[in-house]
């Protein structure tokens, strides 16, 4: 019998691995989410589906686990704060509530010293007026935008009247990096000092969609050095318990900046369940459920690909190689710029 319960709340795919790696700890999962057709109830002990501000069955998701954790970050904060007056939520419910918003999210990495894109906050259609010179740029709303969804490049202020966007939302609008590169570090932390960072992922986009995410980077080793010293400021900054990815720019200039964090495991960490002992999934769990940190060991090296929309489909019938991965979420409808699925292919690390 499972000594402890771990809840969760969200149910796609980082909720499917995460309950995959409590099973292993022999850790009793709740998942709670608001879509009936969430994949991670078939890997869960229990399902439960509800709004995330119903009450009654909050309540009854509250007295069923332990500790709380989230595999997302647009989770109401009132949801959040409301759980852990009862059950403690990891990472804890206020540093959700900085990084749901890309404008507190930015403000704080900011005040840690740490370089941003410049930006700026747009409530209303005449604040970009005022803003020309940060164009070419990129509006974001503010909160709820994940996998480029809520974001329109805007390379001369003319072409604002073609977009139809939605001034009632606030925005944040922030200058266009010339990118030679994107990768993203993912650490997890298990209290004071004590934290594990894993080897920094190259990532590349489609379409603002992660789409290809590599093991190692082949980037510039003092720029991964100091990626790695700003991850682990923020993670003290926050003290933040569990798994954590922060996802950086290079220019070609070769400076660094921080994209985003995601308080959260991460798409690029996929590679990991493959190429490591211990991947970003198992380690958060262990992070939040207060389990001994095992020393982490890469494996081989690893490339992911993503699997989005139809692409899923010719992959479904397909035949491996013993190094080759084939994860399918098991989503029940494909849609345009959904990630359906991912293959990781690892190589033996030559020396
Ligand atoms: P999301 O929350 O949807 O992941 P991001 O802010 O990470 O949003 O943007 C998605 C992708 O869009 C980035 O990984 C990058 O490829 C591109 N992008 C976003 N902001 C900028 C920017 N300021 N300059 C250049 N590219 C950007
Ligand atoms: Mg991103």
């Amino acid at each position: 019998m499972p000594e402890q319960s771990v809840g969760i709340l969200g149910g796609g795919q980082l909720g499917s691995l995460l309950c995959v790696a409590a099973k292993k700890l022999n850790i009793k999962t709740v998942v709670y989410c608001d879509d009936k057709d969430a994949p991670a109830q078939i890997y869960s002990d229990e399902f439960i589906f509800g709004n995330y501000k119903d009450k009654i069955k909050l309540q009854e998701f509250i007295n069923k686990v332990d500790v709380v954790t989230y595999e997302f970050e647009n989770i109401p904060f009132i949801t959040l704060d409301l759980i852990n007056q009862s059950k403690e939520v990891k990472p804890k419910p206020e540093i959700n509530k900085i990084v749901q918003h890309r404008l507190s999210e930015k403000d704080f990495i900011n005040k840690c010293n740490i370089r941003t894109t410049q930006y700026v906050s747009i409530k209303q259609k005449t604040d970009l007026n005022a803003n020309v010179k940060l164009v070419p740029s990129i509006l974001k709303t503010c909160i709820l935008g994940y996998d480029g969804k809520g974001q329109y490049r805007i390379n001369n202020l003319n072409e604002l009247e073609n977009l139809n966007i939605d001034f009632s939302q606030e925005y944040i609008l922030e200058k266009i990096i010339n990118l030679k590169k994107e990768f993203s570090i993912i650490l997890t932390r298990f209290g004071h000092s004590v934290h594990q960072i894993y080897e920094p992922i190259e990532n590349e986009h489609e379409n603002q969609i992660l789409k290809y995410s590599k093991i190692p980077a082949i980037i510039d080793e003092r720029i991964l050095s100091k990626a790695k010293d700003w991850a682990s400021i923020i993670a003290d900054d926050l003290d933040y318990i569990g798994t954590l990815c922060v996802e950086y720019f290079i220019d070609k200039n070769d400076n660094l900046y921080v994209n985003e964090i995601a308080p959260r495991v991460h798409n690029s960490g996929h590679l990991t369940l493959n190429s490591y002992n211990i991947s970003q999934f198992e380690n958060h769990i262990r992070a939040v459920c207060g389990l001994e940190k095992v020393e982490l060991k890469k494996l081989y090296n690893a490339q992911m690909i993503n699997l989005i929309g139809d692409q899923i489909v010719p992959y479904r019938s397909k035949k491996y190689s013993d190094n080759e991965f084939f994860f399918d979420y098991g989503k029940k409808e494909i849609k345009p710029n959904r990630k359906m699925g991912h293959l990781t292919i690892i190589q033996k690390i030559s020396v």
